[in-house]
């Protein structure tokens, strides 16, 4: 077994092994090379202690040094050096009380999470893997080092790790690791928000994002995300879905190409159905005002996540018009362009094919020819550069008022009212035509 380390990272190992050190890759970096993915960052372990390590390289940063931890730059580049350590007992769910230093790569392999990340490797000795991580990378499994109850019980953020590491290698979780996680999910309040959120976006952006199902199965999701729970017991009786509201979820994560804010979406596009779900006498669902519902709700559950600002409104507005429906005529694709907006309208797109791939095949290829038109029709629009926005509206309210129309209120009203006719026939839209619309508008609204 031989990995590709990085001449830098290689270097580091060597001059700690000439001051008498013992120095090893570890953890991520070594699984990902056997898996032929490419590692994030190179970690290093160490038997030296941080001050030792500080005395050997130049240009250090004390990242963790409470922990350990101490950059060593290379150039640009940041190699984390960590000395071997025994994390201390934990009382919060999340982080140990203390740590110690030891002088044993064994103690420092055995305080890693899964078998999988607690392999080193050095270029002379070769692979040290004590916990079968090589054989749970053959078996595709995800297990946790030691008793996996008690390894969640230290730390809960674990659990989250368990699934999105399975979901980003496409690994199964080991039995009882998996029990483990249904036993211990209760212990995820210990995690704080931007933490769960960091390891559902990991998880999001994954090959594999419907594995989110792992995270519903073990009770997790109960935990960061009840509402997608309800989605799984919200049933569908409707010919256009074939399942529950939380498995065409599940299905339309794996329908949409790997954007973060296109999974994001996806998770949530639903989201409200349980909320508005209505059963008529003939006993089939309806789900009217589940988009503007669903804004509100994502609006609630990203916020709760600490999410920023830009993402929260982008999910939102395209949550709100995910279902909206304009036919492919010109005019009423560049009304649904202006009413979602100019940047979003490409993800709109996106979101609906996804959507629509994920119901039943009833209708499927009306369903598609119509996005097809409207996608052609938006094609068009944006070759022949028509105006889709005020942002593009060949008058300002500045032209307006040179031209005599009064400040204030009524200005603003014009513009869209204005706008109004431009979408209506894009060959208005030059100052002349629209200054001379304005003004047969102000005759008639005086
Ligand atoms: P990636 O960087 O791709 O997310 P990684 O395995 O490198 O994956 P990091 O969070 O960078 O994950 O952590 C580096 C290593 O530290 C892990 O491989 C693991 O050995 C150990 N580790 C990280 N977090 C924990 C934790 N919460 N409990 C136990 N060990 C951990
Ligand atoms: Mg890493």
């Amino acid at each position: 077994m031989t990995i590709n380390i990085p001449q830098k990272a290689e270097q580091i190992l060597h001059i700690l092994n000439e001051a008498g050190y013992e120095a090893y890759v570890v953890g991520g970096c070594v699984r990902d090379s056997i898996l032929d993915r490419v590692p994030g960052d190179w970690d290093i372990t160490t038997s030296a202690l941080p001050e030792q390590v500080k005395e050997l390289f130049h240009r250090t940063v004390d990242t963790g040094i409470q922990h350990g931890t101490v950059t060593v730059m290379m150039g640009k580049e940041g190699f984390e050096v960590t000395t071997y350590r025994v994390d201390g007992e934990y009382h919060d769910g999340r982080h140990p009380d203390a740590v110690t230093f030891t002088r044993s790569l064994e103690e420092d392999l055995k305080r890693r999470d899964f078998t999988i990340n607690a392999m080193a490797y050095h270029p002379g000795n070769g692979l040290v893997d004590l916990f079968g991580g090589m054989e749970d990378i053959n078996r595709k499994i995800i297990r946790c080092v030691g008793d996996p109850v008690e390894r969640f019980t230290e730390d809960a953020l674990r659990m989250l790790r368990a699934v999105r590491f399975s979901a980003q290698l496409g690994f199964t979780v080991e039995e009882n690791t998996k029990a483990a996680l249904s036993r211990m999910s209760g212990n995820l309040e210990h995690v704080s928000a931007e933490r769960i959120q960091t390891e559902l976006v990991k998880l999001l952006v994954s090959d594999h994002p419907d594995y989110l199902r792992t995270a519903w199965e073990t009770g997790l999701t109960r935990e960061f995300l009840p509402e997608f729970d309800a989605c799984m017991e919200t049933a569908q009786n409707t010919p256009h879905h074939c399942c529950s509201v939380g498995e065409h979820i599940l299905k339309s994560l794996t329908e949409i190409e790997n954007d973060r804010l296109l999974r994001i979406t996806m998770l949530l596009h639903d989201i409200a159905k349980p909320v508005v779900k209505k059963t008529d006498e003939n006993g089939r669902d309806h789900f009217k005002t589940h988009g503007p519902a669903g804004e509100k709700l994502a609006g609630k559950i990203l916020r709760r996540l600490k999410f920023d600002n830009v993402t929260i409104r982008n999910t939102c507005r395209l949550i709100r018009y995910h279902d909206l429906r304009p036919t492919p005529d010109a005019e009423d694709v560049r009304r649904a362009v202006n009413l979602i907006g100019e940047e979003l309208f490409p993800l709109y797109l996106k979101v609906q094919k996804a959507d629509l791939l994920s119901q039943s095949t009833y209708r499927r290829e009306e369903k598609l020819a119509r996005l097809s038109g409207v996608t052609e029709a938006y094609q068009g629009i944006l070759e022949r550069g028509e105006c889709t926005s005020l942002k593009t509206l060949a008058v300002s309210g500045k032209d307006l008022i040179k031209a005599g129309h009064p400040a204030g209120p009524a200005l603003g009203a014009l513009l869209e009212r204005l706008l109004d006719c431009v979408l209506k026939d894009p060959t208005l839209n030059t100052k002349e035509k629209l200054l001379e619309t304005a003004e047969k508008d102000s005759i008639k609204t005086e």
